[in-house]
């Protein structure tokens, strides 16, 4: 077997031993599988998805989507109310991800400190991680002329109402050429996510890397000696095919709470705590038409974000929200315009026009995974009365900042949309329902299932991740996250991730 094996191409042997076997290839997967690769660990990665870089991510939304997201972009909440976004690709989320680099405040150390007794968790004892974390990404400001005409748009109705808002930073390259498709991968390699960055480095200090190979179950979570079931995939990643083992003394899971959390579950580890606690971040679509051309799809897609809103503090977490410009591919917006037939083409056919933006509502961790007949994730999640109640606050900011820089109709795609010509028609707003498929709600950074906490009777993994009643079964993505962490997720994966591993890299072999 060479470093990095296709195992839709490739026999695998039927055993494979080593010393640590981590599932899951995103940053969390990809920053342990470095570490432990590099202090001298005979490390395994199961990845289910396929191998893209450059020119085999083609820019089109249809075979994209079928190949980089989890159940081909269409994973949903149990009601359908959110859709449910995320990597399934060598690399993970990052190669579909928009580069907003958004590390976690303090505070957010601190009240995990405080509220979950993860005492190594201080701000002064996670800033190297933190650090290091931005290292990784080369995180760095977007340039004011990077800036394109949708995210600028956004700013001068938030300047023109007097409101504070940031430019991001971004893990992009020099090279990037704001071809604007990032949702559905660079063709450029201009991100600087896990596949650029950290699995060559793995694999150059000896990591074994499988594509299209799922962990299905693991088996004697509490022995010395764990065996996880695998299955390769076909080329597609459609079809489960050959069967194998990877017997391994430490399992990291960093599949993404959508699988890490049915993993666990399927192989009857850790604790009641397993699948509760899971925040989904839940975000808001609003669109703007304007009378002149937008051309909202051309440049790097999210540069800017009203912050006025937000608030951060130890006892309550994240609060508020932030309102940031973006816009996808012409599939991604196609989705999100609620007219059908006639009508939906013809807002289509405006695109050229539309200006675009998420609003983004951090939430309390209200979800719960659970195991569906067939072993898959089901997601339940009920929006807050609270929740409610900030997002139509949320609709009717966002809507007056596009009217504060011009825009002649803001649209909330609701089922039937909301064409709002004029600031007195926000009085609409307050009649939102929000009901479960009324509004195509995002969730792109999905955290928490197996929640860290000092006391078992309090989460499902100790302070350095370890499943409660599992022996060297660890959590090292955003499943263990207590809270919601930030706004955007890589940073704050990264940092824990670090701190995690490291500490296992400094653990003697037995
Ligand atoms: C469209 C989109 C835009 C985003 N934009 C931003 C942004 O701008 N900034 C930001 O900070 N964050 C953003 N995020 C979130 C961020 O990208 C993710 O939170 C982050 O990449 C997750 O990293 P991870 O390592 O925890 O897991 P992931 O990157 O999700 O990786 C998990 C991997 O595990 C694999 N896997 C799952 N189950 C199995 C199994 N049983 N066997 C083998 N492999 C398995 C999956 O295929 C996947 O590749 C975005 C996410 C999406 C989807
Ligand atoms: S905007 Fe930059 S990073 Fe995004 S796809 Fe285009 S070249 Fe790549």
């Amino acid at each position: 077997m060479t470093t990095l094996t296709d195992c839709s191409l490739t026999a695998v042997p039927s055993q494979i031993d080593c010393d640590i076997c981590i599932v899951g290839s995103g940053f969390g997967g990809a920053t342990a599988a470095r570490i432990l690769a590099v202090a001298g660990r005979d490390v395994v990665v199961l990845e289910e998805g396929g191998d893209f870089t450059g020119k085999s991510l083609t820019q089109r939304d249809a075979a994209m989507y079928d190949q980089l997201y989890v159940q081909r972009g269409g994973a949903t909440t149990q009601d359908m109310g959110i859709s449910l976004l995320a990597g399934r690709v060598l690399g993970g989320g990052g190669v579909i991800n928009a580069c907003d680099v958004v590390p976690a405040e303090d505070a957010i150390w601190r009240m995990w400190q405080k509220r979950f007794g993860l005492e190594e968790f201080s701000p002064e004892a996670m800033a190297p991680f933190a650090r290091q974390a931005l290292a990784d990404l080369g995180a760095r400001p977007i340039r004011e002329e990077q800036i394109n005409r949708n995210n600028a748009i956004l700013r001068q109705g938030a300047a023109a109402l007097g409101w504070r808002g940031e430019v991001m930073q971004h893990n992009r390259a020099d090279h990037c050429k704001g071809l604007g498709t990032c949702l559905v991968g660079c063709p450029l390699d201009a991100k600087q996510n896990a596949r650029i960055t950290l699995i060559p480095k793995a694999i150059g200090a000896g990591a074994r890397v499988l594509c299209r190979a799922r962990a299905v179950r693991i088996e004697a979570g509490n022995s010395e000696q764990k065996r996880v079931q695998c299955r390769s995939l076909d080329r597609r990643g459609y079809h489960e095919q050959q069967a194998f083992e990877v017997r391994a003394k430490i399992v990291i899971l960093a599949a993404n709470p959508l699988g890490t959390v049915p993993l666990l579950l399927r192989s009857g580890l850790g604790n009641g705590h397993v699948g509760r606690s899971l925040s989904l971040q839940p975000q808001v679509p609003i669109l703007a038409l304007f009378e002149q051309p937008v051309d909202a799809f051309h440049g790097i897609p999210q540069s800017y974000a009203v912050t006025q809103f937000a608030t951060c503090d130890e006892a309550r977490g994240h609060g508020g929200f932030r309102i940031e410009g973006i816009m996808g591919t012409p599939g991604i917006v196609g989705s999100l315009v609620p007219q059908a037939g006639v009508a939906g083409k013809e807002l289509m056919t405006q695109l050229r026009n539309i200006a675009a933006s998420l609003l983004l509502l951090p939430d309390e961790s209200v979800g719960r995974i659970a195991l569906g007949g067939a072993g898959q994730a089901v997601v339940r999640y009920d929006l807050t009365a609270e929740w409610r109640q900030r997002a139509r606050q949320a609709i009717r900011t966002a809507a007056r900042a596009y009217f504060a820089a011009g825009a002649k109709t803001v649209v909330l795609p609701t089922v039937p949309p909301k064409m709002w010509t004029c600031e007195a028609d926000l009085r609409q707003v307050d009649a939102l329902s929000l009901a479960p498929a009324t509004l195509p709600l995002l969730s792109a950074h999905q955290q928490g299932g197996v929640r860290m906490a000092a006391s078992e009777k309090d989460g499902a993994a100790d302070p350095t991740g370890r499943v409660f009643g599992t022996r060297d079964v660890y959590v090292m993505d955003s499943s263990g996250f207590p809270t919601t962490a930030s706004s955007h997720t890589m940073a704050p994966i990264l940092a824990v991730a670090h701190r995690q591993a490291a500490r296992l890299a400094g653990r003697s072999k037995n």
